[in-house]
């Protein structure tokens, strides 16, 4: 499908049914497959033969999906996840060992941030963060001999900071390491990061890419280009053989195009199983047949929201990317000509209580940890998911105590226009 155009890809990639086949992508509700002789079933377990034999590693119908995913991302291999977590975990750590060190941007998801800053160190990775806007100076700084990969996302959840994604690869690509990016906002119909350079795109697909709030999942696309086998002494799990695979070395027996899919598939998912059910890659993949329809919609009623608030005078911030007073217009043009996402923040001098009021007042628009969704929703960071931190930290972490994370759905931007100006008169 790779001369589509995106729609045609949202709609009809990654499944073609041969001659009398379900026209739907059909779900695959076994956890184990059958095979005739031993030999056969051996074949795969060597990875001499593809081929399916037990759910927890692998299952035909998010197969369909991933590749549907890897046709609009512009990759060569993708595997589903059963959440964002598990896919950014598995993203880093099929690099990363005990002693590796990551650069990351620090504009991330919470989780992410948590996973890397916390977790991660656990494990021995270590990590330093660096400004998504930093100059190339300092993000060259921040190597180490022992640096494997560099990470950020597109536009930054709940930050709404958009990464200098080709700064970033560039960077990235002179020290001999990968960028992966999390392409959960802008999705791939209005960000591509691997034409920007980037070699791994990871998703959340619980938000846009299902885009109804039914199901927790996530993604990985490799873009095939980085050369594991040109940085060999650098990825060792790639480019040396796995005795835990009968001495494969997979970037020598699949290919730029295949091993980092492969390996995390072979070792990660067989080890901490983390597969997405086919019940929710089917669900998933409905969301996607509509992906191009929708995200323009949000990105409407983002733009018609934040420019009602920009203009309001109990407001006394608002960011988001596509304003062109917003810090980050100009590479929310480069990098999403026709726009990033419906997520818009805004901030009420009144502090927590302004913000509480406010959202009281929503008729239309629900309080709810969750963003990307077809309803509209929104959140005070402050009072909810941060709400461990004191104002100084949130102040500190650009996410003040009157910040508004609030995600339009797809609802008539005057219905919601008209909802947010009745809540904003009830705010002293
Ligand atoms: C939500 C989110 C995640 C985590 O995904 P889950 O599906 O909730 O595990 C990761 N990255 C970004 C940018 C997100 O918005």
């Amino acid at each position: 499908m790779s001369n589509y155009e995106i729609s045609t890809k949202c709609v009809q990639g990654g499944y073609t049914p041969k001659n009398g086949e379900p026209r739907q992508i059909p779900i695959v509700q076994s956890t184990t497959f059958k095979y005739d002789t031993s030999e056969d079933m051996g074949k795969l377990f060597d990875l001499e033969a593809s081929g399916y034999f037990y759910t927890r590693l692998q299952n035909p119908t998010n197969d369909y999906v991933a590749a549907k995913l890897a046709e609009l991302e512009g990759g060569t291999a993708a595997m589903l996840t059963s959440s964002g977590q598990a896919a950014n975990f598995f993203a880093l750590f099929n690099i990363c060992e005990c002693g590796s060190h990551i650069v990351s941007s620090s504009s991330i998801y919470g989780g992410t941030f948590n996973l890397i800053a916390n977790t991660m160190a656990k494990m021995g990775i270590e990590v330093t963060f660096v400004a998504p806007d930093c100059t190339e100076e300092e993000l060259n700084a921040a190597f180490k001999e022992n640096t494997k990969v560099v990470f950020g996302e597109t536009i930054a959840n709940p930050a709404l900071t958009v990464l200098d994604i080709e700064l970033f690869a560039k960077v990235a690509h002179e020290h001999g390491v990968p960028l992966i990016v999390d392409n959960t906002f802008p999705t791939p119909v209005n960000c591509r990061p691997i034409e920007w350079g980037a070699d791994i795109v990871t998703h959340s697909t619980t938000k846009y890419l299902d885009g109804h709030g039914a199901c927790v999942g996530g993604a990985i696309i490799d873009s095939g280009k980085f050369d594991w086998m040109a940085h060999k002494d650098k990825f060792p799990g790639l480019t040396t053989p796995d005795d835990s695979y009968h001495g494969i070395t997979y970037a020598e027996k699949f290919g730029k195009e295949g091993a980092f899919i492969t390996k995390a598939t072979a070792q990660l998912m067989r080890d901490f199983g983390s597969i997405q059910a086919p019940q929710h890659a089917f669900i998933l993949n409905l969301g996607i047949e509509s992906l191009h329809v929708r995200m323009p919609k949000h990105v409407e009623n983002g733009t018609a929201v934040a420019e009602f608030l920009e203009k309001h005078p109990k407001v006394k911030k608002v960011s988001y990317p596509g304003l062109k007073a917003d810090k980050y217009y100009d590479k929310a043009m480069k990098y999403m000509g026709n726009g990033g996402c419906g997520v818009v923040s805004f901030e009420f001098a009144g502090g927590r209580e302004a913000a509480l009021s406010f959202m009281k007042g929503l008729k239309l628009a629900a309080i709810e940890t969750h963003v990307a969704d077809a309803r509209t929703c929104c959140l005070n960071p402050a009072t909810s998911t941060h709400r461990q931190m004191t104002d100084e930290q949130l102040e500190a972490a650009s996410i003040p105590a009157g910040l508004v994370r609030m995600s339009c759905g797809l609802e008539d931007a005057k219905d919601l226009i008209a909802d947010i100006s009745q809540a904003l008169d009830g705010v002293n």
